[in-house]
């Protein structure tokens, strides 16, 4: 029935362009050594409006987007996206990392800024067919434990300024290159946010993985970096709470004090003020210290400060911090037990 407007993208009705020039795959080595990120042959893209709904989903060329000077997102950041990533595993297989975790907290995003509702297994559908059409030629089995990073986004296209929600949209969906980030030799270095520089606040979007987030953190990222450190620490209020590390989730490992019978705790900011990601990688630590490690390590949520950590440091109760994301992965490439 013409006059229903549909809620969601459906995968099923996937238009399948496929390219008339396939490009080379470029060496390990020299996929992430340019300026540009290199994506596979193909994109999916698809389109909404705010009377007929989401148009049918289109599998084409890696290409430019068409969008008008006056489309919103380029004025009111109407967009929102997510990150995970397809791995080559040590068995020779494709798998993707937890991909309903990702597209259900697309989901949460694309609510905060406003854009079209979508039916998170239908995203996950169109992100397995884009990892099934490209996935076998860009990872090729020999390549074992190497990653291809997918990037769906959802941007207001609607050609109008003013100050309004977008009545027309686009998603897209590409998979690329991405530098494996290894964590660096000695450990990372972090730097506490600046003062006068808040990443997020209750009542805030800090929950919400818009691109609205990041612009505005990039300059003390950059001015930390210029002085030898990874990533900030952002820290929130006047009391200094630990919220997150650069774009990842932070933890502490500590010793709670001889008073309070020197407990072993993993302690990580909480989600419910809403000032933090909920992470992937996070919810996946936090999964796994409940599984196995139930005994030794008490998983905390709960606001801590800054103060609190150095104080734990200087007596000695600090065992260990770390961040958790999709995008920095180490592991131990000689142990293919657990790829
Ligand atoms: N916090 C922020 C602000 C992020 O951008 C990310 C990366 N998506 C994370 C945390 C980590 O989330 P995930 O484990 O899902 O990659």
């Amino acid at each position: 029935n013409g006059n229903t407007r549909v809620a969601t993208f459906e995968a099923s009705k996937l238009i399948y362009n496929y390219t008339a020039s396939p490009r080379s795959v470029p060496d390990e080595d020299n996929a992430c050594s340019g300026p540009d990120t290199i994506c596979t042959d193909h994109m999916v893209t698809c389109t909404w409006n705010a009377s007929k709904g989401w148009d049918f989903p289109e599998l084409k060329e890696y290409g430019p987007l068409a969008i008008m000077p006056t489309a919103s997102v380029l004025h009111y950041a109407t967009e929102c996206f997510e990150g995970l990533k397809v791995f080559r595993g040590f068995d020779g297989k494709l798998r993707l990392f937890r991909p309903d975790c990702n597209t259900q907290r697309m989901l949460v995003s694309t609510k905060r800024i406003a854009l079209p509702a979508f039916d998170p297994k239908e995203l996950e559908k169109l992100i397995l067919t884009l990892v099934s059409v490209d996935g076998p030629k860009w990872l090729p089995r020999e390549r074992q434990g190497s990653f291809l990073y997918i990037r769906p986004a959802i941007i207001g296209t609607q050609p109008q300024l003013g100050v309004q929600t977008s009545k027309q949209a686009m998603l897209f969906i590409t998979a690329s290159f991405n530098p494996r980030m290894d964590a660096p030799v000695g450990g990372m270095r972090l730097h506490t946010s600046p003062e006068d520089m808040v990443r997020a606040w209750v009542g805030g979007f800090g929950y919400a993985k818009v691109g609205a987030n990041y612009g505005p953190s990039l300059l003390a990222t950059q001015e930390a970096r210029d002085r030898g450190f990874s990533q900030i620490l952002w820290l929130y209020g006047r009391e200094g709470y630990c919220t997150e590390a650069g774009a990842s989730n932070f933890f502490i490992i500590w010793r709670t004090k001889a008073s309070e019978n020197g407990k072993l705790q993993l302690l990580t900011a909480p989600l419910d003020e809403r000032l933090i990601l909920d992470g992937v990688t996070r919810r996946s630590v936090i999964a796994l210290v409940r599984e196995r490690l139930t005994e030794e390590l008490e998983i905390v949520e709960r606001t801590y400060t800054i103060d609190e950590v150095i104080e734990a440091h200087n007596d000695g109760r600090l065992v260990e911090a770390f961040v958790s994301g999709t995008a920095v992965c180490t592991y131990n490439t000689s142990d293919h037990s657990t790829p």
